[in-house]
């Protein structure tokens, strides 16, 4: 019989869920309900080989939302009874130093996860609305959190402290995190597979490059850096956030240019990058003005490019020997200029792309054949990675 996990990922005003068939990985459904709360809420429920379900509604709040994704499964399936579910997994972003893998929430991990919120304000909360919706609409079933920090919890010490007072730091609870740990994790074991070598034997450099971005250097399955920081702000450019700047800015933002604390949060989280940098965080629509002759979307790019070599050149340092590089999400399987433009000039470092390789599309391999370093796309699915997590932790036997 087929085996199934619900995943969801609940944000503060959105939802968006997939039934996962854990053996094949399919989607057997997926869904996202959007402005939760507000006047009017859209929600999606989506079967494959069946027509999409969109509805225009209020939606008034979490559990109000799993009522109507339960009421889809019943009008236009799947059967839920019959998808053999095994549990509920909540893609949870902040687990702070404690959580180093996925855990079955009870009480007391859904008081930690609220314990939590201070280092990740605009997540944790959220996640944690979702969680207390479905425990209730999905009563009797087990419900595990997977944590986007967790993979990340291998990282030395000498790459996840920071520079500061130790007393202050200890107390406030700041180091890295880092953040994506589902996507960096799924990636770099799907990276070794692909190179058909044990996990454990595998150097990789994954470059999860979506609207959020972060980089991660992994040897032999464990994370050893990352690009995210204490919070998802540091690291690479992204479409709306900065990514790395010298601190000293945000006092010269507050102290000379005015400017509140909440205001440079603003500007930094959902201002900068290719938004503030362009006027659009989308990177096709950046491509383009930069195609148009565009001059802020040309350096926009440049920019990118530079943070990014200058990132994995790190990475390749840490490690010592690479295998392998992997881009993923929606830039870094899409957008071969991006790829091209950030391993440009490091054929010295054993870095050389195959320009028609790098122009097709789907899973593969785009270095040369004599490039030591293997360059490849490897599509994520953070949503297989938290199903199969569930399904290890609820019912072994099924993932074996
Ligand atoms: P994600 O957060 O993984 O969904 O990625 C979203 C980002 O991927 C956005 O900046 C999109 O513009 C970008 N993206 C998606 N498809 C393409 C494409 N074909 N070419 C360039 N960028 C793309």
């Amino acid at each position: 019989m087929t085996a199934s996990v619900f995943v969801i990922n609940a944000g503060s005003s959105s939802l968006k869920y997939q039934l996962v068939e854990v053996a094949s990985g399919e989607a057997l459904a997926s869904g996202l309900i959007e402005r939760i709360g507000e006047t009017t809420g859209v929600a999606t429920h989506e079967v494959p080989g069946r027509e999409d379900v969109t509805e225009h509604r209020v939606i008034s709040d979490h559990e109000h939302a799993f009522g109507w994704v339960l009421q889809q499964f019943d009008r236009h399936g799947p059967d839920l009874d019959g998808a053999n579910l095994l549990g509920i997994g909540h893609r949870v972003v902040q687990g702070g130093a404690r959580f180093d893998r996925a855990v079955r929430i009870d009480d007391d991990v859904a008081q930690q996860i609220d314990d939590l919120a201070p280092l990740a304000p605009l997540h944790n909360p959220a996640n944690l609305q979702g969680i207390r919706s479905a425990r209730a609409t999905f009563a009797g079933y087990p419900h595990v959190a997977v944590f986007d920090t967790a993979f990340h919890l291998t990282i030395p010490p000498a790459a996840h402290r920071y520079a500061i007072d130790a007393t202050v730091a200890a107390e406030h609870r700041i180091r890295k995190y880092g953040f994506h740990g589902t996507s960096h994790q799924y990636v770099s074991r799907r990276m070794a597979a692909l190179l058909g070598r044990p996990l454990e034997e595998v150097n990789s450099i994954v470059l999860h490059l979506g609207n959020g971005a972060s980089a991660t250097a992994v040897r032999g399955g464990r994370s050893v850096e990352t690009s995210m920081g204490m919070t998802p702000l540091a690291g690479l450019v992204m479409g709306t956030r900065s990514g790395d700047i010298d601190p000293g800015v945000i006092f010269h933002l507050h102290r000379v240019a005015g400017m509140s604390v909440d205001e440079i949060d603003t500007l930094l989280n959902k201002r900068s990058g290719l938004l503030g940098m362009t006027g659009t965080g989308d990177m096709r629509d950046v491509q383009q003005a930069a195609d148009a002759g565009i001059e802020r979307a040309v350096e926009a790019l440049e920019i990118v490019a530079h943070r990014l070599r200058g990132t994995v050149g790190a990475y390749l340092a840490h490690l010592g020997r690479t295998d392998a590089i992997a881009f993923t999400a929606g830039i870094g399987e899409n957008a071969a200029a991006v790829r091209a433009a950030a391993l440009e000039g490091l054929e010295g470092l054993g870095i050389v792309i195959d320009a028609e390789r790098n122009a097709g599309r789907g899973e593969r391999r785009i270095s040369a054949d004599g490039s030591a370093i293997e360059v490849w796309v490897v599509p994520t699915n953070e949503e297989l990675e938290i199903a199969r997590q569930v399904a290890a932790l609820v019912a072994p036997s099924v993932v074996e």
